[in-house]
Parts: structure tokens; sequence; C-alpha cells
């Protein structure tokens, strides 16, 4: 059966705690371990306690992880950006690359927000995209 492949961009913002290294550590590892067996591919970016990620894969196990991540203690204001079907991945090389924003991205940043700083909650969703291609060729 021909595998329906979907992209799905979403923001949020990360419920601040001591722990901010390890809990994305924690993400990390389990959404390599997940990904991969799912098939799903993505990037993760993080900056300023906001998140942006992109989800790419068959359009079930996209579906069915967006509604767990909804439900994330650990994040909230999850915000989705874009979802469309498509021919092909962008990160198909990721099982989940998570980037961390600093200053050495400021003149991305500064590229693709309209105000100057990395808030994916006030984006619009060509320039979430554009910005995770951006750093994936960075
Ligand atoms: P388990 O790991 O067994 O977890 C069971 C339940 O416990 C879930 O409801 C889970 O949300 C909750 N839970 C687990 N650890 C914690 C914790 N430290 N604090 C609070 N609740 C917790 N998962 C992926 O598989 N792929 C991704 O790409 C991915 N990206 C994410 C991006 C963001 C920004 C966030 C916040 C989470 C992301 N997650 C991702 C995690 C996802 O939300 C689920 O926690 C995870 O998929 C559950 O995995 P599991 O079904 O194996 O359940």
């Amino acid at each position: 059966m021909l595998m329906i492949l979907v992209r799905l961009v979403y923001a949020s913002h990360f419920k601040q705690n001591d722990y901010t290294t390890t809990e994305l550590a924690r993400i990390l590892e389990k959404a390599t371990a997940n990904n991969g067996a799912s098939d799903l591919s993505g990037a993760l970016l993080f900056g300023d306690d906001y998140f942006l990620q992109c989800l790419e894969g068959g359009r079930e196990a996209v579906n069915k992880l967006f509604l767990k991540i909804c439900q994330d203690p650990r994040h909230e204001n999850v915000l989705l950006l874009r979802y469309e079907e498509v021919s092909e991945r962008k990160f198909e090389d990721w099982s989940m690359k998570l980037v961390m924003l600093t200053e050495k991205n400021n003149s991305l940043i500064k590229r693709f927000s309209t105000s100057g700083k990395f808030n994916p909650l006030r984006m619009s969703s060509q320039s979430a995209l554009d910005l995770m291609v951006a750093i994936r060729d960075h």
C-alpha cells in the first residue's frame, strides 16, 4: 500500500523547570528511539524557551505522535502552524535533530522573524519552515 507522506510543523512554549537540559535530553532520547521505529523524521529547534518542531512521515504515525506531543505536560500553548501532504521529506536524515538556537544563529533568526527574536508562536508557517531548512543547510 502506498504510504501517504505528510509534514507537520508546530510551535510551543517550554514549561520552565530547573532541569531544562535534562528534560531536553530525555525528549531527544525518546524521540530518537520512537521516531526511528515509526519511520518518522524531523527537526526540533529550541531557543528562548520556545520549541519549533517539524515531523515528517506516514500520515497515521505523524498524527498519532502529534496527539501525544499535544498532551505532554512539559510544554504549553501548542500551536499547529502547518500540515500538508508532501512528495518528499526535507529532514530525511534526521530521526529527530535537536538544534539549540544560540547567538550564532542570530542572523538566521533575524532573517526569518519579523521581531528579530525567536518566537515561533508568532512566525508565519512559511518562515518557520524556511528557518528550519536554513538551519539544516547551515
Ligand atoms: P512513555 O515514554 O512510556 O511515556 C508515558 C507517558 O509519560 C506519556 O504520556 C509521556 O508524555 C509522559 N512522560 C514521559 N516522560 C515524562 C516527563 N519527564 N515528564 C512528564 N511526562 C512525561 N516523542 C517522540 O516519540 N518523538 C518526538 O519527536 C517527540 N518530540 C517531542 C517534542 C517536544 C517539544 C516534547 C515536549 C515532547 C516530544 N516527544 C516526542 C515526547 C512525547 O510527548 C511523549 O512523551 C513520548 O512520545 C511518549 O513516548 P511513549 O509513548 O514511549 O511513552
